[in-house]
């Protein structure tokens, strides 16, 4: 039997952190694994998410596709060396195509940066996929919808779905009602829980206001993430009780770097 029969997707967390740089959270990045797509997917890539990879023993050569949210460096940073190590590795060569999905600021980003920081060569496989507002993707096996959030920078959301199984991410947002309609009825919902309760920010979700899109949206288990230290620092128990605060009564994860989750449809 596949291990993977009795799972829809795997989700590994390559950074749980923000831009302020803490020695035990990377900036935002997850590698995900959908059941029958080899290689797997990186969804953000924040600084040091490559050498997580590695960590954990995954190739970065085969990946299939690279999801981004948005341009911010705790998003993004890791994205040109990951060109550069699909095209500089010695002895190798990428044939496959490598996807990348994300806003038009993703493109624009690689248009200025390739050529002048790094040059793929001619032939290098890559295939942009520019995504906006209320975009359906639908490829064999899975189907994406990205939608337009609220944040200090352009930003998308993106919600999969395999074979009944829904995961969702919420990049970085503050609480809007496109956060709202994507996470709707979500077996996982990865969220941003980026300031404690009574320390708001704009462009940003408290504890408190993740758990509040949880349980409007009826999402099974919440994964929060994008942890600053004010969160990040917290007991357990005073995170939990942050978000518990909102009436939110499924099950709670608190992102920690290369932590893995396997989920399955209720
Ligand atoms: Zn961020
Ligand atoms: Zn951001």
């Amino acid at each position: 039997m596949n291990p993977r029969d009795n799972f829809q997707f795997k989700v590994t967390i390559l950074g749980s952190g923000s831009c302020v740089p803490q020695p035990d959270r990377y900036p935002s990045s997850y590698f995900i694994q959908p059941p029958g797509i080899s290689g797997g997917w990186l969804v953000d890539l924040g600084s040091g998410a490559l050498q997580h990879l590695a960590e954990i023993k995954e190739n970065y050569q085969e990946i299939q596709s690279v999801f981004i949210s948005h341009v911010h460096p705790d998003h993004i940073s890791s994205l040109l060396p990951f060109l550069q190590a699909l095209n500089y590795t010695p002895n190798f060569k990428r044939k496959e195509p490598l996807f990348i999905y994300g806003p038009w600021e993703v493109k624009e980003y690689l248009k200025r940066n390739l050529g002048f920081s790094i040059s793929l060569r001619r032939d290098f496989p890559l295939e942009f996929v520019e995504l906006r507002d209320k975009k359906m993707i639908n490829q064999e096996g899975w189907s994406l919808i990205s939608r337009s959030l609220k944040h200090s920078s352009p930003t998308l959301g993106f919600r999969w779905e395999v074979d009944g199984c829904i995961l969702v991410y919420g990049a970085d947002s503050q609480f809007c009602d496109a956060l709202l309609e994507l996470a709707e009825g979500a077996n996982l919902l990865i969220l941003e829980s980026s300031f404690r309760k009574d320390n708001p920010n704009p462009g940003h979700l408290t504890t408190f206001q993740a758990g509040k899109i949880a349980l409007e949206s009826s999402v099974e288990k919440l994964l929060l993430s994008h942890l600053y230290p004010g969160v990040g620092n917290l007991s357990l128990e005073k995170r939990e009780s942050e978000v518990r605060a909102s009436g939110y009564k499924g099950e709670i994860i608190f992102a920690e770097d290369l932590m893995s989750l396997n989920i399955t449809p209720r």
